[in-house]
C-alpha cells in the first residue's frame, strides 16, 4: 500500500514543526500523493501554548495560506483545511464556528491535554515520564466526548495513552476497551499516527510502547472500527519518506488491519456536519 493521503499535517505556527502549507503540498504532488488536508494545532482563543500551538492571532494567515496554495494546486491535488483538536466542552461553540462561520472543511481530535471550564490546560499525556492513571483517565473522559460530538473527522492517535507506559497494565487494558467500546457505538473512525512510527523509533531507548501501539489495534482489528492513517507531518521529509511507509504497512500486516476508504469517510462527516 502507497501513502497516498493525509488528513493530518502540521505548519510552522505549531512552533514544533518546519515549513508552511506550500512546502508540504508541493512535496506530496511530487510523492504521487491524491489528498492534502492541512490540520495544525489548533490556535485557540485565549489560550497561550506558545511550544504547542500558534496564537489565535494566526488564524487569518493559515486560511491564507491554505487558500493559496489549493488555488495554485487546484489541478494537482484534493485540498482540505482542518484543525487538529483538543475536546474541550468549553471550546465546542468555537469549533463549531470554524466549520459554519469560517469555511473550514475538518476537524480531527487528537486530544494531547485537556481544558477545564476557565480554559486552564489540564495535564493528560506526557512523553518519557510516567502518566498518572487519573490523567489517562480524563483522557479516555475527553476522547469519548469528543467522538459522541460529532464534530470530528476522526480521532487522531486514539492510542496516545500509551505514551509512557512501560507496560501493558489491566488499567490500560480497561481505557482501551472504554475507548473501542465508545467508538463501536458510534461509528467513529481511528487514525494509526505514522509520525508516532517516527517517535516511537526516536525514542526506543526510553522503553516506552508509545504509539501506535500494537495491543490497541490488534483489539481494534477485530472490530468493526473503521482505520485510516494520517501522517501527522511535523517535518517535511517526511512527506513520501519509504522507511515510514514500510514501516506502516508492516504494522497493519502485524495487527491485521484492513483500512477503510477515507473519501467515503470524508463524504459521511460532511454529510453529517450538515446544518
Ligand atoms: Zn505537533
Ligand atoms: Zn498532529
Amino acid at each position: 500500500m502507497k501513502i497516498d493521503y493525509t488528513f493530518h499535517s502540521h505548519t510552522f505556527r505549531c512552533n514544533h514543526a518546519e515549513g508552511d502549507i506550500e512546502d508540504y503540498v508541493s512535496l506530496a504532488i511530487k510523492n504521487g500523493m491524491k489528498i492534502y488536508g492541512v490540520s495544525d494545532h489548533v490556535f485557540l482563543p485565549g489560550v497561550s501554548e506558545p511550544k504547542t500551538r500558534g496564537e489565535y492571532s494566526c488564524l487569518e494567515g493559515y486560511i491564507n495560506a491554505f487558500k493559496e496554495a489549493k488555488k495554485k494546486h487546484l489541478n494537482e491535488i484534493e485540498m482540505y483545511l482542518g484543525f487538529e483538536c483538543e475536546y474541550a466542552s468549553v471550546f465546542e461553540d468555537y469549533y463549531k464556528s470554524l466549520l459554519y462561520e469560517k469555511g473550514f472543511d475538518y476537524l480531527i481530535c487528537g486530544q494531547h491535554n485537556g481544558f477545564d471550564e476557565n480554559k486552564n490546560y489540564i495535564h493528560l499525556v506526557k512523553n518519557h515520564f510516567r502518566d498518572e492513571i487519573e490523567d489517562l483517565e480524563e483522557y479516555v473522559k475527553e476522547v469519548n466526548n469528543a467522538i459522541r460530538s460529532g464534530l470530528f473527522l476522526y480521532i487522531a492517535h486514539p492510542d496516545l495513552l500509551f505514551i509512557s507506559a512501560k507496560e501493558v497494565t489491566p488499567e490500560l487494558e480497561r481505557l482501551s476497551d472504554e475507548l473501542i467500546e465508545c467508538a463501536i457505538k458510534n461509528n467513529a473512525v481511528f487514525e494509526i499516527n505514522i509520525h508516532g512510527l517516527y517517535r516511537q523509533e526516536k525514542n526506543a531507548p526510553y522503553g516506552n510502547i508509545g504509539y501506535p501501539a500494537s495491543y490497541f489495534w490488534k483489539k481494534v482489528a477485530k472490530t468493526n472500527i473503521r482505520v485510516v492513517y494520517g501522517g501527522d507531518y511535523h517535518f517535511l521529509w517526511e512527506v513520501g519518506d519509504k522507511h515510514l511507509e514500510e514501516k506502516l504497512n508492516k504494522f497493519i500486516k502485524e495487527c491485521n488491519i484492513k483500512l477503510s476508504d477515507i473519501k467515503e469517510i470524508y463524504k459521511e462527516y460532511r454529510e453529517r456536519i450538515k446544518k
